[in-house]
């Protein structure tokens, strides 16, 4: 049987389209050539822009977890006060880091679904005093998107220092760093910027560079702000090796994310968000965020109760039919999968990884209208472009 071409459906790595594929298979140079450290100052300079962030922009080699550590680094001591948002396994994850980097921290657990409120973090600090504050702004393991811009307005009221996890949004949710009130918002370069993984991105504000240089020496040296702000500022000055293939397919990736426009890119993720969890939802399975905190870039989908699903089972099939998806975290492993709809996918994969699921879930034996799910992103498609 001719196998089907496989689509990385999971909520990251996401498709990579053939130009941003083409800036990876280039003949790699030296980092000091002119034409290369000119990419790169674009490349720094373009995510400044479109995030719009007065501060500065880090891109280095890595992945999201050391954005976040990288992120704590710079803009805390042992000792310090840490509030942590968390809406699930990336919020706890910061949590986890806060702890073991010697912070005193206190969690705001959401139920999972659910997002912890800019009113729940008001109370908290008005009770004490915060020297962070860290939320995670699409939770990959719930599929919520927390309200980044109402409590930045809260923390910045404060004082505190504001850090925001994009990994799962930055390319495909709002987020913007001054406006919202973010200090440092950390990225990675494979979720909805559609680039491979290994870059990890970071913007920080003034506040947070000042916050940096308050803290004199401190013991980390390749997390370190004031190691790589000269290069950012002129990358034809050396730190660490840049990962030059990738630091091109990022630059790609801009090129994609300017000329759709970056707020017609975040229109397009929740109009085609909308779709994706009506057409999934029209199959049975039940969507995880409550409704209001869903977010544009991923979802997270639960089985139909009545059909007994086999997850690991089904997410084979779904994988025969010719896309990949992810498993369930927490107490939800094996009730359900997660699935991304970020970065440059366009309506023929979304219909086919759509299609994958449809075609899995028939062969598990789930009684359903087949077509009914095509439809709606059909039609969908079609009154978009009227
Ligand atoms: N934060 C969030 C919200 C994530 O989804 C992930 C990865 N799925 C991470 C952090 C960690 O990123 P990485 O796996 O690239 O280290």
């Amino acid at each position: 049987m001719l196998k089907p071409q496989k689509l990385v459906m999971i909520p990251g790595p996401t498709p990579v389209v053939r130009s941003i594929q083409d800036q990876m298979g280039r003949e790699t140079v030296a980092f000091g050539d002119p034409d290369f450290i000119e990419d790169f100052k674009n490349v720094v300079k373009d995510l400044r822009e479109l995030w719009q962030c007065s501060g500065q922009t880090f891109v280095i080699a890595g992945s999201g977890t050391l954005a976040m550590e990288m992120a704590v680094a710079n803009v805390s001591k042992p000792g310090d006060k840490a509030l942590v948002c968390s809406n699930g396994f990336f919020g706890d994850r910061f949590a986890e880091i806060c702890k073991k980097r010697g912070l005193n921290i206190d969690v705001i657990k959401a139920r999972w679904g659910s997002s912890v409120t800019s009113e729940e973090v008001k109370e908290r600090l008005s009770k004490e005093k915060y020297d962070l504050v860290t939320v995670t702004h699409v939770e990959t393991s719930t599929g919520v998107m927390a309200p980044i811009g109402e409590i930045g307005k809260v923390v910045q009221d404060h004082g505190a220092i504001f850090v925001v996890d994009g990994v799962a949004a930055s390319g495909g949710a709002e987020e913007y760093v001054d406006p919202m009130g973010i200090d440092v918002l950390i990225s990675c370069s494979q979720k909805a910027f559609g680039v491979a993984p290994g870059l990890a991105l970071l913007w920080a504000s003034k506040k947070a560079l000042d916050k940096r240089k308050s803290l004199g020496t401190i013991v980390d040296s390749y997390m370190d702000f004031e190691k790589w702000l000269p290069v950012m500022e002129d990358p034809s000055k050396y730190w660490g090796t840049p990962p030059i293939n990738l630091i091109w397919a990022l630059k790609q990736s801009l090129e994609i994310i300017k000329s759709e426009g970056i707020k017609e890119r975040y229109a397009r993720h929740v109009r085609h968000a909308t779709l994706f969890d009506e057409a999934i939802s029209s199959m049975g399975f039940s969507i995880l965020a409550d409704e209001g905190y869903r977010a544009p870039t991923l979802s997270v989908y639960l089985y139909p109760g009545e059909f007994n699903i086999d997850d690991s089972k089904f997410r084979s099939l779904v994988a025969e039919e010719g896309a990949y998806i992810a498993g369930c975290l927490g107490d939800y492993a094996g009730k359900g999968f997660r699935m991304g709809h970020m970065g440059n996918i366009d309506k023929h994969i979304l219909i086919s990884a759509v299609a994958s699921i449809e075609r899995a879930a028939m062969r598990s034996g789930i009684k359903l209208e087949p077509g009914k799910a095509l439809g709606i992103l059909q039609r969908g498609f079609v009154e978009e472009s009227m």
